[in-house]
Order: C-alpha cells, then sequence, then structure tokens
C-alpha cells in the first residue's frame, strides 16, 4: 500500500498561541492538543510529540504513557507550567500500510472515511461524552453542551493514564484524518465529510478543513492529519506534513511566553477532571468587551440626550400659573423630561387671551431661558395693556 499524507495547523481566529502540535513520519502520526497557562499548552503538546516520535520499538500505548509520565513530570518540576496536560491521537501504519494501529486519549479524534462510510474511530474522553453514554444527552445536545470543553481523561496530568488502543485493516481508498477539537467543534461530521468527499488530494482535504473551521468562527487551533491509503508502495509526506512536524516559529513564541501573563492553568479537581480554561477564558473577554461597548453606548446617548434636555426651555403651566421649564413638553414612556424653574402668579387664564399664548398649555418652546422669561415679563405687559384699556373703557364717556 502506499500512504500519501496531508497536514496543516492553524492557529484560527480566536486565540493568541497555537498549542496544538502534530506529527507525520512514517510509520507515526500524531496529533496532540495542548492545554495549561503560560506556555503549560504548548509545551504539553510538543513535549507529548517528542517522546512518542522517539525511535524506540516500544508499542504505541507504551509511548503514549510515556509521554504522559514525561508531561507530568516536567508539570511538577516547572511551576510556570504546573497542571498543563494534552490530548494525543496516535496512528501506526504497518505491514507495509495493511494495518493501522490506533492510541488515543482525550477530545482529538481519528475518523475513518472508507466509500461513502464515515465515522469517528475514538470516543471522546469527556463529560458530555460520558454523559451520552449514560443516555443523559443526545450526541447533537452535546455538540453545543457548555460543559463539552471538560476532558475526563488527559495526557500529563496523572502519573499514570489509560490509553484507547485499537487495530484497523486498511484497505485502498481508506482515508484516515487525525484532527484536533478545533475542527470538530466547529463542523458537524456531516460537513467534514463532504470536503473530505470533494478533496481528492490529502494536503487540499487538509487545508480545506483548516480553511471551514475557520469560516465557521475558528475559536480554537485547528489541526489536521489526512493519510490516504491507495495502491502501490512508499509513503508521499504532502504540505505540511513533508516538514515532518508542526513547526512553531520563534517570533511566536516570543510573542507568546513573556507579553501576555496567564494566570496559572487548570488543575484536576478529585474527580480527575480537567477545565479546559483558556478556550473559556477567551469567550468570556469577548462577552466582556462586547456587554462593555453596549453600556457605554447607552450612557453616552443618555448623557447626551440630558444635555439636550438641558438645553431646551419653554413656557407652560404649573399650578394654574404661567410657568418657565427647563426641557421639552410632553414625555418619553411616561417619563417627563422637564422640570419647573420658576412658576409666576400671572394666573394661564389670564395669558391665553393673548396671541401667541392660547396654546400656553402645551407647553411654548424658546430658544432659551432668557427668552422665556421674557415671555412671562411680556404676558404681564399684556395683561396690564388690557386693564389700563378697560378701565379707560369704564371710565369713558
Ligand atoms: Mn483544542
Amino acid at each position: 500500500m502506499k500512504l500519501r499524507v496531508g497536514a496543516a495547523t492553524d492557529i484560527g481566529r480566536a486565540r493568541q498561541r497555537n498549542e496544538d502540535a502534530f506529527w507525520a513520519k512514517p510509520p507515526l502520526y500524531v496529533v496532540a492538543d495542548g492545554m495549561g497557562g503560560h506556555r503549560g499548552g504548548e509545551v504539553a503538546s510538543s513535549l507529548a510529540v517528542e517522546v512518542m516520535s522517539r525511535e524506540e520499538p516500544a508499542p504505541l500505548p507504551d509511548r503514549v504513557r510515556d509521554a504522559n509520565r514525561a508531561v507530568f513530570d516536567r508539570s511538577a518540576g516547572d511551576r510556570s507550567v504546573a497542571g498543563m496536560g494534552t490530548t494525543v491521537t496516535a496512528v501506526e501504519v504497518d505491514g507495509g500500510g495493511r494495518s493501522a494501529h490506533l492510541a488515543h486519549v482525550g477530545d482529538s479524534r481519528a475518523y475513518l472515511l472508507r466509500g461513502s462510510e464515515f465515522r469517528a474511530l475514538t470516543q471522546d474522553h469527556t463529560l458530555v461524552q460520558q454523559m451520552v453514554d449514560e443516555g443523559k444527552i443526545t450526541a447533537t445536545e452535546a455538540h453545543d453542551h457548555p460543559q463539552r470543553n471538560i476532558l475526563t481523561r488527559v495526557v500529563g496530568v496523572d502519573p499514570d493514564v489509560a490509553v484507547d488502543e485499537q487495530t484497523l485493516d486498511m484497505h485502498p481508498g481508506d482515508r484516515l484524518v487525525l484532527c484536533s477539537d478545533g475542527l470538530t467543534s466547529m463542523m458537524r461530521d456531516q460537513s467534514i465529510q463532504e470536503i473530505l468527499d470533494s478533496h481528492a488530494d490529502a494536503q487540499d482535504a487538509a487545508e480545506s478543513l483548516v480553511d471551514a473551521a475557520n469560516r465557521a468562527g475558528g475559536l480554537d487551533n485547528i489541526t489536521v492529519v489526512v493519510i490516504d491509503f491507495v495502491e502501490g508502495d512508499g509513503v508521499e509526506l504532502l504540505g505540511a506534513a513533508a516538514g515532518g512536524a508542526s513547526e512553531r516559529p520563534a517570533a511566536e513564541r516570543r510573542d507568546t511566553s513573556e507579553a501576555v501573563p496567564v494566570p496559572a492553568g487548570p488543575a484536576p479537581d478529585e474527580t480527575g477532571l480537567i477545565e479546559a480554561v483558556p478556550r473559556r477564558r477567551h469567550r468570556l473577554r469577548r462577552w466582556l468587551v462586547g456587554i462593555a461597548i453596549v453600556l457605554l453606548v447607552i450612557v453616552g446617548g443618555l448623557v447626551a440626550f440630558r444635555m439636550y434636555l438641558d438645553s431646551q426651555w419653554y413656557v407652560g403651566v404649573s399650578n394654574g400659573h404661567v410657568a418657565v421649564y427647563r426641557g421639552s413638553p410632553g414625555d418619553v414612556l411616561g417619563i417627563g423630561l422637564s422640570g419647573v424653574v420658576y412658576e409666576s402668579n400671572v394666573p394661564v387664564r389670564d395669558a391665553e387671551q393673548f396671541q401667541p399664548y392660547k396654546s400656553i398649555s402645551d407647553g411654548l418652546t424658546e430658544p432659551g431661558r432668557a427668552e422665556a422669561f421674557a415671555a412671562i415679563q411680556d404676558i404681564k405687559l399684556k395683561i396690564r395693556q388690557a386693564q389700563r384699556a378697560q378701565r379707560k373703557k369704564g371710565a369713558g364717556p
């Protein structure tokens, strides 16, 4: 059998570091998704891959256990990476490509595409998968479950780890996919299958899956290794797989180690559950920024409206008398928008005899404070003039 291997890894759109690592060098293929504060996630995943890939003739599950021990020891000896851990999903191909041995811990996955059949070979070691197994929730509910990030098994957080393993007979035309949850949390299995079906080349398929996860939001690091089993001999490493392992540019490492202080990583509780804290922290921060922006807009709007109201003046009625108001006549949702600044002794009935004060009870808007008070003087003047005219008439011939 001939193997054609493609690989792609991407930081995604929301994370500041790529904590995934992969390995693609015959006969071993690995995807590891690290977690932990500071640089813990990167250290855990790359250390696990490094230990796994050592050229020692040990069975695959033993090498996962070696990786577990190495990450655990490093974590215990270095406070800055305390509590770190990583998933490991590994495939070792042997017998000239006729069989594949699988080892797995965590929520990275292996899939097999065989003809029109597409199925997960691994079971996630997560709390939600446990709930699905116990019939408490459905697989569909699990996909969007708020606790889907909680792992029940991780490499490197305990001195020992249980490793799932299985051996598969491979057929020409088979396609194996290893991926981190950055792919599967963003896309349903059916969409993954459609993309695999429409990209015959292993490297194209790996890159297209990463692109699709990014288009769907890219909330996590995304890593995909695609292994095609075809007629023939040998192994052809394509794209990023040709490098053998995931590369982390020195610049990115420097950026992320010191510049962004992150609180200590997650630690296992008594039940051994690990929470993927960084993922959640990022989402929480986005929410807080969003809420802060909305509050600023609301407060800003209220302040502007208040300033506008304070610049408005009108003449109206208070307790049956002509009065000066600051604000606007009327109300919004039953809330008054004005206050009495001055209540005169002029009865409204007297003012209403004169233009333009006939509709004074509705409020007559004035350009400013001075004009509002001048209007009251004007009303008083008109009333005096009218009274004088009345008296003249009365004293007349
Ligand atoms: Mn992940």
